[in-house]
């Protein structure tokens, strides 16, 4: 079971910029962040709004003094102070990842970056070069790989359950923007301007996910890939609203990417099926806690969340916040990584290479992949859907 008394010498001073009132993913973070105890929350630039972040900061326990109007101002505030942030999340649009994560690591914090980590993937290697200069911590927020089945797919493809992986299909295809939405909603509007979005929207939006996750479970690398993308809405041209994608692994495997905003009746439709020579893997983020074990010519075995017969290799990050058979969720996947952070942080702190080469958790890498990947389906669908190498 996971050992809910863990705790490091003192909890992580931690902020937040962007994640303001009404945003979508900023109570995900704070939930995430708090709920080991590993993280405190002390200060932030929460909103473009100052006042508005100002004021939803301090309902949320911030001192007023602590709620900054602006990034900038966080991160030279903060610095002055004996008790400032040590750790900072980034939760703004797309195109702002850059600059904040880069001022953030210039200040000496650690980062907690959302995807797609930047527009351009120079930038995204420059981040990286910069957080091994300043010797921090540089992760990238796919929240969907904390899930512990995630995890066991990914043992089992190590330890040769399914043979040599063959195909990978992945998909991320929901219906939530079947209609013109963003005509009323801000949080649907930036992400159809490709200033704010980049170069793509479902692709960066969602794709990135399934494609992130598959490359944890299998390890295998894209050597190139042919990407189909279109607007069924048509003012979000030149962005896609619906992409295909084919790829081509490193080894032989190959495999497929859907992913959409106009599945309609789609709830997410997030799934990652990995096809071996003996047997299949699948996981489907609408069903957590299971993982379908196709074995040919055997009938399927869904194994369970909590269950004993589960390569369980991590038992002091990953393991069960509740028994089998108790749906674990969302926020339990984003507290395990967020939890891995935490650990991260304090080898990044001590200086604890060795530790820091076996801990697993989304970094900078996965990041530059997922930019990469976004810009590598562009440059093939606007060039009459044609193969493109990956590097
Ligand atoms: P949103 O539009 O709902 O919220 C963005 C928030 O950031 C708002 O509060 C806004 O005021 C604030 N903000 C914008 N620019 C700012 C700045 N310069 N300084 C301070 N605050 C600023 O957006 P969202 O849907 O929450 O998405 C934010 C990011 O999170 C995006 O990059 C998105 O791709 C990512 N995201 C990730 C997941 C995931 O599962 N990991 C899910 C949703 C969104």
């Amino acid at each position: 079971m996971f050992n809910e008394e863990f705790q490091l010498d003192a909890p992580i001073r931690w902020g937040m910029v962007g994640g303001g009132r009404g945003s979508e993913i900023g109570y995900s973070h704070r939930a995430a962040a708090q709920r080991d105890r590993l993280f405190t929350f002390v200060a932030a630039a929460l909103d473009l709004d100052a006042e508005r972040g100002r004021d939803f900061g301090t309902k949320l326990g911030l001192a007023p003094e602590r709620c900054y109007p602006d990034y900038k101002t966080l991160f030279a505030e903060e610095a002055k102070r004996e008790d400032g942030i040590q750790a900072v999340s980034i939760a703004t649009p797309n195109s702002t990842h850059y600059e904040i994560a880069k001022a953030a690591l210039e200040a000496g914090l650690h980062v907690i970056c959302e995807k797609p980590a930047t527009i351009h993937v120079e930038d995204a290697l420059e981040l990286k070069a910069l957080a091994e200069k300043q010797n921090k911590m540089l992760a990238v927020m796919y929240g969907y790989t904390g899930f512990q089945m995630v995890h066991q797919a990914r043992e089992m493809v190590r330890r040769g359950d399914i043979g040599a992986v063959r195909v990978i299909q992945m998909s991320f295809a929901h219906g939530f923007h079947n209609t013109e939405i963003e005509k009323n909603s801000p949080g649907a509007k930036w992400r159809m301007n490709p200033e704010v979005s980049g170069p793509s929207f479902i692709i960066g939006d969602c794709g990135t996910h399934p494609f992130y996750m598959a490359g944890m479970i299998t390890g295998l690398k894209v050597k190139s890939l042919m990407c189909s993308r279109q607007s069924f809405i048509e003012s979000r041209t030149p962005l896609e609203d619906n992409a295909h994608v084919v790829f081509q692994f490193e080894g032989g495997a190959v495999g497929t990417l859907w992913a959409s905003a106009i599945n309609s009746g789609s709830m997410h439709q997030q799934k990652v099926r990995i096809v071996g020579e003996k047997a299949s893997l699948e996981w489907w983020d609408e069903y957590p806690n299971q993982l379908r074990y196709e074995v040919q010519g055997e009938p399927v075995r869904i194994l369970e969340r909590g269950m004993g017969y589960l390569h369980n290799d991590d038992p002091g990050v990953s393991a069960n916040r509740q028994g089998g058979g108790h749906a674990e969720g969302f926020f339990e996947s984003w507290a395990n990584l967020y939890h891995r952070y935490a650990l991260a942080i304090d080898a990044y702190n001590r200086n604890d290479k060795a530790f820091l080469e076996s801990h697993w958790y989304p970094d900078i890498d996965g990041g530059i992949d997922g930019v990469k990947m976004v810009n590598a389906c562009v440059k093939s669908a606007d060039n009459g859907a044609v193969w493109v190498d990956y590097d």
